[in-house]
């Protein structure tokens, strides 16, 4: 019997799982759910297909992962219909998204081998006897948890960094999104036909947990902090270590040196982009008294011609359109105004923009992630006050700064993991650049040479070259060779400087 289906809401039918359009409701993607045996059966067949991949080597890998590269940017728009369909994002933001995605693959790939390769490290004059050697050895299989919001761009970092280690990837698709996680699958096995170095398994939250304790080397999790929480504690039953790429509430600090007009453009992506629903979407402004005006006016100008539809989508997730509701609502009664939006602004499935200004900084949407193409914007003294209040809440991912003379040193003060200055956003498609946050954001990073070494363990070897000169490592040692390391000592690290 066929359930009845609400637009966006994927339902599971005989064990298969089924997304929808937020948008129409037409039919997004249909996947086998797996169980418990199916997700213990792709961990094993991950283990021995990875231990082939590490096999190839970086220079085979990186071959590999670029034939895929250049496969994602020739089907590029066949990959931004399916994204649009199954999350209903504009077909423009699907292929932004996209674009970053193959940014990072090719980063990963080329530099796989400089950051990871193996190297000899000098000696110390203590063990001068022994070379070092640093390598940094796959984990075997990573499992990789991803949400909804950037099906294409948030799995494939972690995916990336971990195929250009030399790892096997076991993907969990958010519900809402299994099409275009097994999209991307589908794509690599046309490219690496062999062994299935990247599988996803499908299903509820429930086989996101199963993915934790399945003895996966290491969990690439990226969703909200509570459900963070709940894979940390599931991977800490086997000390399986995690990556938590979790929400945020970013702040974008409006400076009096500022170029307001950018400020306002730069604003109103930042926070209305893919309809609000990014992780590193601006939430909150801190804008300084003698800008505060002609910034709310200018954003309020931009905003209010935004189109639903066209530049605003649906929202992806429906259950999500009431926590937006909730947090304008509670807005406008402590106090908050709606300069653009508001009350009304909630019609599902879409939210029109909304700008709240005076609203009290212990409300729910200055406090809690909103996920909706909603900006609360501030007025405050001066940059210090900015700081002080973008900094007041346990989330701690991005943010951004626009001024000029001080705007890097109040970057530099943000206590997240990523900060743009004089745009927004920009720090995700640098691929040389780290990606992660602190505090409820989660920790470990993504992109860049730290997501490359996120994928490895590095092992050291010594291989003794000589006999010991000052044999400390040894009951052979004698009197005599003891005070030799005792004078070396001294000579070595006894002047203070
Ligand atoms: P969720 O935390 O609800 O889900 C994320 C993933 O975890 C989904 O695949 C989900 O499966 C799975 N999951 C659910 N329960 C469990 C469990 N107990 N054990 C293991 N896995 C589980 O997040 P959303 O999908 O709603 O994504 C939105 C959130 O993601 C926002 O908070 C956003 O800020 C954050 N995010 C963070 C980013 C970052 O890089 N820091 C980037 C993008 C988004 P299922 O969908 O089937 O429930």
């Amino acid at each position: 019997m066929t359930a009845t289906r609400t637009p966006g809401v994927p339902v599971v039918e005989d064990g298969v799982l089924i997304s929808t359009s937020p948008a129409t409701g037409a039919e997004a993607g249909r996947v086998p759910v797996a169980d418990a045996a199916a997700v213990t059966a792709a961990v094993e067949r991950a283990r021995a297909a990875g231990a082939w991949w590490a096999g190839l080597g970086f220079e085979e890998r990186k071959i590999r992962m670029l034939r895929w590269r250049a496969l994602l940017a020739e089907r590029l728009e066949e990959l931004a219909a399916l994204t649009h369909t199954e999350t209903g994002k504009p077909v423009a933001d699907a292929i932004v998204e996209a674009s970053a995605a193959i940014e990072h693959t090719d980063w990963a790939a080329r530099h796989a081998r400089r950051v990871l390769g193996p190297r000899r490290t000098r000696s110390r004059l203590l063990l001068a006897e022994h070379a070092g050697h640093l390598e940094y050895q796959p984990y075997g299989v990573i499992g990789v948890i991803g949400p909804w919001n950037y099906p294409i761009l948030t799995p494939l970092g972690p995916i990336s960094g971990a195929l250009a280690a030399g790892n096997a990837v076991v993907l969990k698709p958010s519900e809402y999104t299994p099409a275009v996680g097994q999209w991307l699958v589908d794509t690599f096995a046309e490219i690496v036909p062999e062994r299935p170095v990247l599988q996803a398994i499908h299903g509820l939250g429930d086989v996101g947990a199963l993915l934790c304790r399945s003895g996966v080397g290491k969990v690439a999790f990226t969703g909200s902090t509570a459900t963070g929480k709940k894979v940390m504690a599931a991977c800490a039953e086997t000390l399986t270590p995690v990556i938590i790429e979790a929400g945020g509430k970013d702040a974008l600090i409006v400076d009096a040196d500022a170029d307001v007009n950018a400020a306002a453009e730069a604003a109103v992506w930042g926070a209305m982009t893919n309809a609000g629903q990014t992780c590193i979407g601006i939430e909150r402004v801190y804008a300084v008294a003698p800008v505060y005006d002609a910034f709310v006016d200018a954003v309020v100008a931009k905003a209010g011609k935004l189109t639903i539809g066209e530049d605003i989508g649906p929202m992806t997730m429906p259950g999500q359109l009431d926590v937006v509701r909730r947090h304008i609502d509670d807005a406008l009664k402590s106090g908050g105004r709606a300069v653009l939006g508001g009350a009304e602004a909630v019609q599902p499935p879409h939210v029109a923009p909304t700008v709240l200004v005076d609203v009290p900084e212990d409300s729910a949407a200055i406090r809690e992630e909103t996920f909706g193409p909603t900006l609360t914007i501030t007025k405050v003294a001066d940059a210090d006050e900015a700081v002080v209040r973008a900094n007041a809440l346990p989330y701690g991912l991005g943010g951004a700064v626009f001024g000029k003379a001080n705007a890097i040193r109040i970057a530099r003060r943000l206590r997240t993991g990523m900060v743009s200055v004089n745009s927004t956003l920009s720090f995700v498609g640098m691929a040389n650049l780290p990606f992660g946050g602190v505090g409820d954001s989660g920790f470990g990073r993504i992109h860049g040479e730290d997501g490359l070494r996120e994928f490895a363990v590095p092992k050291a070897i010594t291989v003794r070259r000589a006999p010991s000169m000052l044999p400390a490592m040894t009951f052979e040692r004698t009197p005599a060779q003891v005070q030799r390391i005792v004078k070396a000592l001294k000579l070595l690290y006894g002047r203070r400087p």
